[in-house]
């Protein structure tokens, strides 16, 4: 069975302890490769490599380094196919979402920050006749890179690729659930010729891999995407030590339905942004307020569509939702669904564990889940399932309902569905969500900011707030 290694110092290396966690295909229910049960021993050493290399990766000119970046692009385009089976088979996605979704987005991550490496630029300021500043920003160090397992290739490089670029080095941790795209990305960066020690990447388990960057003091910079429970973890140990954090965490995404919607463009879309990759996206509507005297025609919709979705094998063309990413994973959800029976929700579709056969018969299927009759305030509607559940819930004001949307400690995104300007434009600005979309969902330009409120996380990126991000600020002023 094949052996994952870390990548670091520009060669794979096996962990230093010898030892290796079993990887699951979540799909069949089976360990079908080793991840590195790396620790505190190989990020010491990642991180040496990432410092050692830190002088002259910092200091190749911007060009090069967008060439590098460009590169590894290209090669992540030409192995798409290969890519997508492996994002498949570790995180139990439909390999067709992996396909149009997953892996060209890696390659644009990759290919929009080799394009900001040479675009980038710092500000001056003029003070009267008096003064002239400039602003002088230099790549940090050693950044760490963490990053979650539901869009594996796609978030791991979305944090990497602006380090590389602001002229950061890395050590970077992909999810022990997920680490084969990160695997193969690496023999990518040795194929591109990435220099040595400019990206190195660990694999294990967060409490020892996670936990050594963000205890490392060569490591001055972390980029953590994952859950709050852990966002707050990182956060108690790297700010004492005055590490500049940006942390991406858990949602309770409002879906905010007003009657004057286009209907079918919201019904439609609500089926995407309610399981699309089994609803685990952290930006997922999970929770859904319709206009009340929309209510009916809109439950009855998304009930008759969500019956048709087809659960299956993530490798069959057909298939809509996937397996959930682990056995533990999936309890965890069909826990969620017992707790919004006891707290007096109805189930109108799903609510329970798929049984598959053949190749999927040991796999980790659940059935997309439309619950109503719950209160706002209910345990299910306030803590993150992140799984494919979604309640439905009616409105009849626009202060009420922006005040449910409002009524979680999450702050991520929301989506609103009207066909009038005003109210979009007056309800987006009174929802405390880092990202507000008008009749659309999941729509991204990178060069915007993104990222969240409150218990959603601190720190955007995106665009130049991330090079931004894995740089220093410092003014330089000339009195004139
Ligand atoms: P997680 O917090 O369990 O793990 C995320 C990463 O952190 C993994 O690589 C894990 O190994 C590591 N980790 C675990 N413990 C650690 C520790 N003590 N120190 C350092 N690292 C540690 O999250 P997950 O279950 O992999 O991902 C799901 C969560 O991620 C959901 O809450 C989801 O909403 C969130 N998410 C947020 C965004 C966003 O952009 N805001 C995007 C995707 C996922």
């Amino acid at each position: 069975m094949e052996k994952i290694l870390n990548y670091i110092d520009g060669e794979l290396r096996a962990p230093l302890s010898k030892n290796y966690l079993e990887n699951y295909n979540p799909a069949e229910g089976k360990v079908y490769s080793y991840l590195p049960d790396s620790d505190a021993d190989d990020v010491h050493e990642a991180t040496l490599a990432a410092q050692s290399a830190f002088r002259s990766w910092s200091s190749l000119p911007a060009e090069k380094r967008s060439a590098y970046l460009q590169k590894i692009a290209d090669l992540i385009n030409r192995d798409l196919d290969q890519l997508a089976l492996a994002e498949s088979r570790d995180q139990g996605k439909p390999v067709k979402l992996a396909k149009a979704m997953d892996i060209p987005r890696a390659a644009a991550n990759m290919s929009f920050y080799a394009s900001a490496a040479i675009h980038f630029a710092s500000e001056a300021h003029i003070t009267d006749t008096q003064a002239i500043n400039y602003t002088v920003r230099n790549p940090i160090g050693a950044a760490g890179c963490i990053s979650p397992w539901n869009l594996p290739l796609y978030l791991f490089t979305w944090k990497i690729a602006p380090a590389l670029a602001a002229g950061c080095t890395v050590v970077a941790k992909p999810s022990e659930l997920t680490p084969m795209t990160a695997y193969l990305f690496s023999k990518l960066c040795m194929e591109a010729g990435l220099p040595k020690g400019v990206l190195n990447i660990v694999h294990g388990l967060g409490s020892k891999v996670g936990q050594a960057i963000s205890e490392h003091v060569g490591i001055t910079v972390i980029s953590f995407t994952g859950g709050t429970v852990t966002g707050k973890k990182i956060a108690a140990t790297a700010a004492p030590m005055f590490k500049k954090l940006s942390l991406e965490l858990g949602g309770k995404n409002p879906n905010i339905i007003f009657a004057d919607c286009d209907f079918e463009q919201a019904i439609s879309t609500s089926i995407h942004s309610s399981f699309a990759n089994q609803g685990e996206i952290c930006l997922c509507g999970s929770r859904i307020f319709v206009e009340r005297s929309l209510y009916k025609k809109y439950v009855d919709e998304l009930v008759k569509r969500t019956k048709a979705l087809i659960v299956g094998d993530p490798f069959d063309e057909a298939t809509n939702l996937g397996a959930m990413v682990s056995e533990a994973h999936m309890n965890k959800v069909l826990s969620y669904i017992a707790l919004a029976k006891q707290e007096g929700g109805k189930i109108l579709a799903g609510g329970n564990q798929v049984k598959l056969t053949g190749r999927c018969a040991g796999g980790y299927f659940l059935e997309p889940t439309i619950i109503v009759g719950l209160d706002p305030q209910c345990r299910t509607n306030q803590e993150e399932i992140f799984g494919p559940v979604v309640t439905i819930m009616p409105f009849d004001t626009e202060e009420e309902v922006i005040m449910y949307a409002n009524s979680t400690s999450y702050g991520l995104s929301a989506t609103l569905w009207t066909e009038n300007l005003k109210r979009a434009h007056r309800v987006s600005a009174q929802i405390k969500s880092g990202i507000i979309w008008v009749n659309c969902w999941l729509f991204r330009d990178l060069r915007t900011p993104f990222g969240g409120m409150k218990q959603s996380g601190v720190g955007r990126e995106g665009g130049w707030e991330a090079m931004r991000f894995f740089t220093e600020a410092k003014n330089v002023c000339i009195k004139l």
